[in-house]
């Protein structure tokens, strides 16, 4: 059986097509699959009976089974989805109220099932690698949010943006990273434009290079250390590629109008946050002509040895880089009552189930 979740709309003109069908039909089904979100052929009205009966028997849509969902007090959701093969992958919903006093939702999305990165301080480092994401699953969590949010809050609500900052390495599973931004970028379908959509990687040489051609979503850089030595402590995998390189990359990278490359910045207490580490990293920062800061403030982690930094240290090394004329805003993650960093929502489960 097909699941049509794995199909670009040009695969799935091509499938139709062999089946006899002309490529209008693909669009047509493709509304029905992304935009109204069928999952059963019969709702498919525009479709004849004898179509729906035919894709009734070769194919099917499959989305991520919801394990569990947890709900923060200050509204963000975090979903635990099962997949196919019974592996679990974690996304979650950010609501956020704009100018005019609206709720727009940000979604984090996953790419990889664990991660082979090893960054010390993240959930999903700690997990190890098990398989990359299909197109189908990536997407999938997306279907499955919007039905939540349908279901659940009383005016239409609106989901504005994407950031993949979920589990994995998104640059490590380029090829379906990429059909999926195609997917989204498609007229019909889930439309998300590049604009809001932000990868988020902790540098992958080849990717992000694929990335910058491609222009199908804005970049953000997990740096979290301004030197070669520390990075190296905190995220081994990641800086195998070193430092001054990726800066020199990025400084080529080609960005949009208005672009800037966004630094994530994750402060562990006493590891990073400190003054020196502030002087860093402006040099850094001054060295990536286009960019900007985000100073995230580490979650908590039962079992890690890392603590979030003091307030005090965090306004100091703020100040350091305002007074250099630097863009940072700090970030304080929220859903931290669910576990909502990277990769916490299925520790906790895979504990819970284990007695622990
Ligand atoms: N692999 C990609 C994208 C997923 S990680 C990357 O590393 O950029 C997404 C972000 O979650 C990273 O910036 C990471 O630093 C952050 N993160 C991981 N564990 C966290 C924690 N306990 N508290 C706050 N942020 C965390
Ligand atoms: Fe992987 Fe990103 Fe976590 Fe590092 S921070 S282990 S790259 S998911």
């Amino acid at each position: 059986m097909q699941n049509l979740l794995e199909l670009t709309l040009p695969e799935l003109t091509s499938w139709l097509a062999e089946l006899g069908h002309p490529r209008f039909r693909a669009v047509q089904l493709w509304q029905w699959i992304w935009q109204h979100m069928a999952r059963s052929f019969d709702d498919m009205s525009s479709l004849s009976k004898a179509l729906r009966q035919q894709l009734s028997e070769l194919a099917v849509i499959r989305w991520p089974e919801v394990d569990r969902i947890q709900q923060s007090s200050d509204g963000t959701t975090k979903f635990l989805l099962r997949l196919e093969d019974g592996e679990r992958i974690e996304t979650v919903l950010i609501p956020s109220t704009n100018r005019e006093g609206n709720v727009r939702w940000t979604q984090c999305l996953s790419t990889q099932v664990g991660c082979a990165m090893g960054c010390t301080f993240c959930s999903t480092g700690t997990m190890g690698f098990t398989r990359n994401m299909t197109m189908g699953e990536i997407l999938g969590q997306i279907l499955v949010a919007r039905d939540h949010l349908h279901d659940t809050r009383p005016q239409w609500p609106v989901l504005r943006n994407l950031v993949f900052m979920g589990m994995g390495e998104p640059l490590l599973n380029y090829t379906n990273l990429e059909r999926a931004l195609l997917s989204l970028n498609e007229n019909g379908g889930l439309n998300f434009s590049p604009r809001r959509i932000t990868v988020s990687t902790c540098g992958i040489r080849k990717g992000l290079k694929e990335l910058g051609e491609s222009g199908l979503a804005f970049l953000a850089i997990s740096l979290h250390a301004p030197t070669q030595e520390l990075r190296a402590r905190l995220m081994p995998g990641a800086a195998k590629w070193p430092l001054d390189d990726l800066l020199d990359t990025l400084n080529s990278y080609p960005l949009k109008t208005r672009e800037r490359v966004t630094f994530e910045y994750l402060m562990l207490g006493g590891v990073n946050d400190g003054p020196e580490q502030a002087r860093q990293l402006i040099k850094i920062v001054r060295a990536v002509r286009k960019s900007k800061i985000n100073l995230i403030i580490y979650n908590e982690t039962p079992g890690s040895p890392y603590r979030e930094p003091s307030e005090d240290r965090v306004l100091a090394f703020e100040k350091i880089l305002w007074d250099a004329g630097i863009t940072a805003v700090i970030r304080k993650s929220k859903g931290r009552d669910i576990d909502a960093a990277c990769g916490q929502l299925k520790v906790s489960a895979m504990q819970e189930e284990a007695g622990a």
